[in-house]
């Protein structure tokens, strides 16, 4: 169509460079308003004028779907005010390497743009993790007012590095600051683990350029567990060059650890010098009057979204509270245990019920591992455990598998992905729906339920 266009209109020449592009520029300003003008439309350019049409230059994939999507139509009309004949506009992605395309829009507009296979694949906050979920007490309360500082005070304190033993709740605080700055900012969010893991793949494919320049794209650069750089000089040299180009540009950098800086062992001395280098503060073990605040929390979200109240006296909630230990994933994990008696049990817990289930627990929390659930389940099944881990689908395969899922769900604080990975490497998907499927299975299946209620003890017995 061009083409021809081209060919056969003489008049092509004449006609094209009529726009004045700042004028035009200058009345998307005032018909759009400043907001939608300096977010979207600023930056457009103009490429090609032709008669009956023109070719915008915009800079990502990710704005010129936006644009197309919500103001072409518009833009348009606003152009017809300046030229009569033009019919159709043109969007031209310009400036950016193919790889990075629609990484990130420069806009308060989904500033986390996830995309399957590529270096971003990795940056999920997860929306329970946030500031209103956080119970503050005595051991937190440093940590937790220095990642709501942070959040007030962008780069004032840089990095903020957070540190504590497991299950006292890092992962959950920085967490909550990604979620509290994710509309503003370039939020990455990425474990050492998954750092390293992109990092490596990123060498194997040649893609280290466009690994650094992501990175260093972040205005707000999140980090959890970076202990897992002890011993790993190659992630070491990169991490430092990536905190040094982040720190230059002041981004505000946020990482947490399992121990202090100077702790660090096998870690450079000048990576442990910029670590220490800003706001350090640590998450203390937990008191019983934070346990309590956190259960009672639970209780309530528990309510707010079974729509059924747990039937825990307040007895038992203290008693749980002072008995367990100072781990909160675990006393949440035993919370949710005692929680799974109760209702299976139908009515309220006493003391002494309380009891027995956390001699249980604390007889095999320790011990209670996925291999232990899938080992004892298949035996129960006669079934070989290879059979039991296999892709095929037949039920008695089928069944006894997703009964080890959900026990493994139940009875583990495990999540649902690293469940998934020990069922020969299943995604989460799978595992949820296999919880599920047991769950109905349980209100209406009696031998299931019998079966199921045989395999927890069994389970738990030694
Ligand atoms: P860490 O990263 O220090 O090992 P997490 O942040 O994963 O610990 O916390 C473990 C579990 O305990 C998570 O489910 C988290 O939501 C919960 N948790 C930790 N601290 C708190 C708190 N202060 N209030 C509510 N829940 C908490
Ligand atoms: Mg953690």
């Amino acid at each position: 169509m061009e083409q021809k266009f081209l060919k056969t209109n003489k008049n092509n020449f004449l006609e094209e460079s009529v726009l004045n592009w700042e004028s035009v520029q200058d009345n998307f300003k005032k018909s759009f308003g400043t907001e939608i003008y300096s977010s979207w439309l600023k930056n457009i350019s103009l490429i090609k004028e032709y008669n009956h049409y023109v070719i915008l230059g915009v800079q990502t994939r990710f704005f010129r779907d936006w644009i197309t999507s919500r103001y072409a139509d518009k833009i348009l009309g606003e152009l017809k005010k300046h030229k009569m004949s033009i019919n159709r506009i043109e969007f031209k992605i310009e400036g950016e390497p193919v790889d990075n395309r629609s990484v990130f829009s420069n806009t308060s507009e989904n500033k986390i743009t996830d995309i399957k296979d590529s270096v971003l694949n990795y940056n999920r906050l997860n929306p329970d993790l946030n500031f209103d979920n956080f119970v503050v007490g005595r051991s937190n309360k440093i940590s937790f007012l220095s990642a709501k500082k942070i959040c007030n005070e962008l780069s004032r304190y840089n990095p903020l590095f957070i540190y504590g033993g497991v299950g006292l709740g890092k992962t959950h605080l920085i967490n909550a600051i990604g979620l509290e700055l994710k509309d503003t900012n370039n939020v990455m969010f990425i474990s050492a683990e998954r750092f390293m893991y992109q990092f490596i793949k990123s060498i194997k494919k040649n893609e280290m350029v466009s690994f650094k320049e992501f990175f260093r794209k972040a205005s707000v650069f999140i980090i959890d567990d970076i202990q897992f750089i002890r011993g790993k000089e190659g992630l070491q040299e990169e991490f430092f060059h990536t905190f040094n180009s982040l720190f230059d540009k002041k981004a505000q950098i946020i990482i947490s650890s399992d121990r202090p800086p100077n702790k660090l062992d096998r870690v450079q001395d000048r990576i442990k010098s910029r670590l220490s280098g800003g706001l350090v503060v640590d998450i203390g073990v937990p008191d019983y009057e934070l346990k309590l605040n956190i259960l009672k929390k639970r209780i309530i979200q528990f309510q707010k979204s079974f729509k059924e109240n747990p039937n825990l006296e307040d007895d038992i909630v203290n008693y749980i509270a002072k008995d367990t230990s100072s781990n909160i994933r675990e006393l949440i994990g035993i919370f949710n245990r005692v929680i799974a008696f109760s209702k299976m049990n139908k009515k309220p817990l006493t003391i002494n019920d309380c009891k027995l289930i956390l001699k249980d627990v604390y007889n095999s929390a320790k011990v209670i591992s996925i291999d232990k659930i899938q080992n004892i389940t298949s035996n129960f099944y006669s079934i070989n455990l290879s059979e039991m881990l296999s892709q095929r689908r037949s039920r008695p395969l089928a069944r006894p598998r997703q009964i080890a899922m959900y026990l493994a769900k139940k009875l583990t604080t495990r999540s649902l992905p690293e469940i998934g990975r020990k069922f020969a490497n299943r995604d989460h998907t799978t595992v949820i729906h296999a919880v599920k499927t047991i769950e109905k299975l349980l209100q209406n299946n009696t031998e299931i339920k019998k079966n199921v209620e045989e395999l927890r003890s069994l389970i738990l017995k030694d």
